[in-house]
């Protein structure tokens, strides 16, 4: 059984902005349910807003900016961008409408994908199309198949990072597909708790979780095909939205219209950061070990915003989610699902 713990405290002080009047600031901690990861946040929302304010002066000259010298251009990739090995993909590289696949220059694991979704060297976060995203997605998809058939790898990820606040170094949209026979931490804890929730409950967490959500109506975005969508109860991160595929625990499950559910449900998280003024962030798809069907895990991920484009950011990491590992949030989750959940809807 699902039990979402929640605790409350109250910080007192005498507010200069408010003429030295003594109040009392609440804040919550809740338990993220499966992890145990903690997070805390105002539940008078205060968004700073000098961190997510996007710049748009500082946007429009990335937009104008020429695309010379970026190698995920057209005209580079067909000429600069690395090769895969025949073995591992005959043609060197791939590509799906105006995606295109080739090797990370700079490996972070044993198999290391860029995959360019478009010509493009600037997508607005409203521009992320579900066709755009599908066909990365598809890809990353024929990559990952290919490199468990040729290497057995077992685990894998699928993720972007957008813009520099998120980490990425090329605006150019690109997302990225990894895979390694050595477990990253999130799939290993996932894999344990959720496993102990299936050997004491005899319920999959996240069917219930799913279950949980509908009912309670606070949280819960839609679904899209066999996918799941929802804000979490304890995000780690800003604007976090969760997502599961419905009975499917690896990757090597997912069939096309699961991969067409996944691009059209981040294209309508992305479309309400736009809309909420957001311009950078950061997505990952998770997969169970490829090749083995676990009843206790579901395949899924996690999209969250990243601090916006301004001539000097501030990141939205600090010390406490990078060193101590413990979330801080700027909106109540109920809140957010409120704001996001019109482009569930539509
Ligand atoms: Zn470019």
């Amino acid at each position: 059984m699902i039990r979402f713990e929640k605790f409350q405290e109250a910080a007192i002080l005498h507010n200069p902005l408010n003429g030295f009047e003594l109040e009392a600031q609440p804040v919550e901690y809740r338990v993220d349910p499966i992890s145990g990861h903690v997070s805390s946040f105002h539940t008078r929302p205060t968004r700073p807003p000098v961190i997510f304010k996007t710049d748009d002066a500082v946007i429009e000259k990335l937009n104008r900016e020429k695309s010379e010298g970026c190698l995920f251009c057209p005209d580079k990739v067909i000429t600069a961008a690395p090769k895969f090995p025949a073995e591992l993909i005959p043609e060197g590289r791939l590509t799906r409408g105006e995606a295109t696949m080739f090797p990370n220059l700079f490996a972070q694991k044993g198999h290391s994908a860029v995959i360019v979704l478009t010509r493009k060297h600037f997508l607005h976060l409203n521009e992320f199309h579900p066709e755009v995203l599908y066909d990365a997605l598809k890809l990353a998809d024929i990559y990952l198949r290919r490199c468990y058939e040729v290497d057995g790898i077992k685990y894998a990820d699928i993720g972007e990072n957008y813009l520099y606040p998120s980490g990425s170094s090329i605006p150019h949209p690109h997302i990225q597909a990894l895979a390694s026979h050595w477990p990253y931490y999130l799939i290993k804890l996932y894999m344990e708790n959720a496993k102990k929730h299936y050997q004491k409950y005899s319920q999959n967490y996240w069917d219930e979780l799913v279950k949980k959500e509908k009912r309670l109506k606070e949280r819960y975005l839609g679904r899209l095909g066999s996918t799941e969508w929802f804000v979490p109860f304890a995000p780690s991160r800003h604007d976090e939205v969760n997502f599961v595929v419905r009975g499917k625990s690896n990757f090597l499950e997912f069939d096309d219209s699961d991969l067409r559910n996944l691009a059209d449900g981040l294209s309508r998280v992305l479309k309400a950061y736009h809309a909420n003024g957001l311009s950078s962030f950061n997505f990952a798809i998770y997969s169970g070990p490829l090749g083995r069907k676990l009843n206790y895990l579901w395949a899924g991920g996690k999209i969250v915003s990243r601090s916006s484009i301004q001539t000097y950011p501030t990141s939205d990491i600090w010390y406490g989610p990078n060193i101590l590992l413990y979330g801080f949030i700027t909106m109540t989750p109920e809140n957010l699902a409120e704001s996001i959940r019109p482009y569930f809807t539509q």
